[in-house]
């Protein structure tokens, strides 16, 4: 112990290493930020790929710090891990409902947004039911609203996971998968679930103009997706190069830093005001 003058002493805990007490801090932190109103969604637009039409929103968070803005990389884990995303989680889900219910009222036109969720709120048996409560509330009486899951979703296959899916659908909602082709689904587990899409993993796009053996497995996944008469998505779309070749491979919608990279809501919403002067 090292003395601070007087009576004070400061011991050090050989347990609360620097690592462990950052990881305090953080969760500290990440508890108040929902009071504090540290949150905010960015929104980053689907575009088809014939024609370049915007054709949904995906709805992206962010942790706006004294310290700077963190990804969601840097505190979804912690979030997941002290259960903290099923707060967070409804509170993303309320404001892309309001912020439709605004758009709407403005005389923007009729957008999907979809929301990524985590298993853990997947799971959750009241999805269905909590969405139906959050359009209420935000005053979007027919939300025009996307989930995107991971596939482990459906590869967990816990009991409950179909139905809530089924209610999900019947209310218009619909499901896409995450990042596909980096985990394991199979083509029984597909057809078993009311799907609406596959968001082809980033990892597959960013080569597919460079590696054949890329090429081919996003060349699959359409011929599967479009077989089950599902829509795809390619996700972290850079350049003309790749839009390219996923034109010519019939990918139908992309999404990625060619187009717009994630923006604020007022910037969206510009965005929506030009197309539609267009
Ligand atoms: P994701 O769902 O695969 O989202 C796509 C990620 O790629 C986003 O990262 C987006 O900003 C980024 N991206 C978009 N276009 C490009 C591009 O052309 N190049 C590159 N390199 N990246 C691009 P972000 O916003 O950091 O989000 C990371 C992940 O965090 C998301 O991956 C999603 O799984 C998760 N996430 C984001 N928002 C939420 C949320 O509200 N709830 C939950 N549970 N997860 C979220
Ligand atoms: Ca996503
Ligand atoms: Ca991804
Ligand atoms: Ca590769």
């Amino acid at each position: 112990a090292k003395a601070l003058g007087g009576n004070h002493f400061r011991f050090y805990n050989p347990s609360l290493d620097a690592q462990s007490l950052e990881a305090l801090r953080m969760e500290g932190a990440l508890q108040r930020a929902l009071q504090r109103n540290e949150f905010e969604v960015l929104y980053q637009p689907l575009v088809a790929v014939d024609g370049g039409a915007i054709a949904g929103v995906e709805a992206l968070l962010r942790w706006k710090r004294d310290t700077g803005t963190l990804l969601p990389h840097d505190f979804l884990a912690l979030a997941e891990e002290t259960g903290l995303i099923v707060p967070i989680g409804e509170w993303v889900l309320a404001t892309v409902l309001a912020q439709q219910a605004a758009w709407r009222a403005a005389g923007l036109p009729r957008l999907r947004v979809s929301v990524n969720l985590s298993a853990r709120q997947f799971h959750d048996q009241d999805l269905a039911a909590q969405v139906a409560r959050l359009a209420r509330e935000a005053g979007c009486e027919l939300p025009c609203l996307g989930l995107e899951v991971a596939e482990s979703v459906l590869a967990q296959d816990a009991p409950g996971t179909l139905d809530t899916m089924r209610k999900l659908a019947a209310m218009g909602v619909l499901l896409s998968i995450d990042d596909f082709g980096s985990g394991y689904s199979s083509l029984a587990n597909l057809r078993r679930f009311p799907i609406h899409s596959l968001k082809v993993d980033r990892s597959f796009v960013s080569d597919i103009t460079s590696d054949r053996d890329d090429a081919q497995i996003v060349k699959a996944v359409i011929a599967l997706a479009h077989s089950l008469k599902l829509l795809v998505v390619a996700e972290g779309v850079e350049n003309e190069a790749q839009v390219a070749v996923l034109r010519e491979q019939g990918c139908d919608l992309m999404q990625g830093y060619y187009h717009s990279a994630p923006m604020t809501a007022s910037q969206f919403e510009a965005l929506l005001r030009r197309g539609a002067h267009e």
